[in-house]
């Protein structure tokens, strides 16, 4: 397989894994297929034949073993921040390999993965700090709806928060601004405005959950669901907004190091999130944080959701858009 072919799958990947293979003319039918995708899942696999023959300039999946963490100090670039043309790199069965245990063991920092600079991880800090005095004071569910704008105004006449200082706000913006992909998310970017709102008569606050869900296709689908399994199933994450997901994402990144790109195969970044938009997650009741773990595959109401037809990935098994398994992630 050429290195441009896996780049083209991985870029057309972010508008549906399903196409991505059918963008690519060795993938369409025709030929030998060195990528496959099982009929009715997102998964991919390695032909075992497969053979690295041409190269381009292209980076991504560039190998950096033995280096030091990739320090960033450009977060508002977004350009390709680790390009280089020196050398060319093939795509073959190894750089597959390596892809694919990224996201199989998505907590575990890899050679070329790229990190906050420390000045920036220096800010990160503040801005999680600040978030968290926010919370404090408004509520988990409330903050998880709470509009970038609000979250500032809010900040800036509560006492205890202080107002989010220029450097906090810039590295929000820059962080929003930039292309995912230069650390390695692929998935597409449904809320492309720092500023957009959530509007309160749109929203649904569900019993006894802590989460909101979007009126109409979203809370159906859920109700719907819930009807069909019963009490045992459980909403576990609703909306959340572009500054909830800020929360998030950072919240992931610092408890490693600033690693942006380990952060992004379990979270989507800013911006990058379905739950903006009408996703939500689902687990069993009693099973705690075994709902974010593969383990949630074992439980009646995995089973339950993939027997009634429900299970239909939005990041599936071996995906290609950067991001770990998520069976528990109910796609609108
Ligand atoms: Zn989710």
């Amino acid at each position: 397989m050429k290195r441009r072919a896996f780049i083209q799958l991985l870029v057309a990947a972010s508008l549906a894994p399903a196409e991505a293979l059918a963008t690519i003319p060795q993938f369409d039918g025709g030929g030998s297929k060195k990528l496959v995708r099982p009929a009715g899942n997102d998964q991919i696999a390695v032909d075992e034949d497969d053979v690295a023959t041409d190269s381009d300039h292209n980076n991504a999946g560039q190998q950096r073993q033995g280096q030091e963490p990739q320090r960033d100090n450009a977060t508002a670039d977004s350009g390709h921040s680790n390009a280089t043309t020196s050398g060319d790199t093939l795509v073959n069965e190894e750089n597959i390999k390596d892809y694919l245990s990224k996201i199989r063991a998505p907590n575990t920092p890899h050679h070329d993965d790229i990190y906050a600079s420390a000045q920036d991880v220096q800010t990160l800090r503040q801005v999680a700090d600040r978030f968290r005095r926010i919370v404090a004071r408004v509520g988990d569910a409330n903050f998880c709806v709470m509009g970038f704008d609000e979250t500032l105004d809010f900040a800036k006449t509560t006492a205890k928060v202080e107002p989010f200082a220029k450097d906090e706000i810039d590295l929000m913006v820059q962080l929003f601004a930039r292309n995912a992909r230069d650390y390695g998310f692929y998935g597409e970017k449904p809320v492309t405005s720092l500023s957009a709102v959530i509007n309160q008569h749109d929203i649904y606050k569900v019993p006894y959950s802590g989460n909101f869900l979007f009126r109409g296709k979203s809370l159906e689908k859920f109700i719907r669901i819930r009807k069909d399994l019963g009490e045992n199933l459980i909403l576990t994450s609703g909306i959340r907004s572009v500054v909830k997901q800020f929360y998030l994402f950072i919240n992931k990144a610092l408890r490693f190091d600033g690693n942006l790109s380990l952060a992004s195969r379990s979270l989507a970044p800013p911006g990058y999130s379905y739950h903006a938009t009408g996703d939500f997650d689902v687990g069993q009741r009693g099973f705690g944080p075994g709902n974010f773990t593969e383990d949630f595959i074992g439980t009646p109401i995995y089973k339950r959701l993939s027997k009634e037809g429900y299970v239909q990935y939005r990041y599936g098994r071996d995906n290609l858009l950067g991001v770990r398994f998520e069976p528990w992630h109910i796609k609108l």
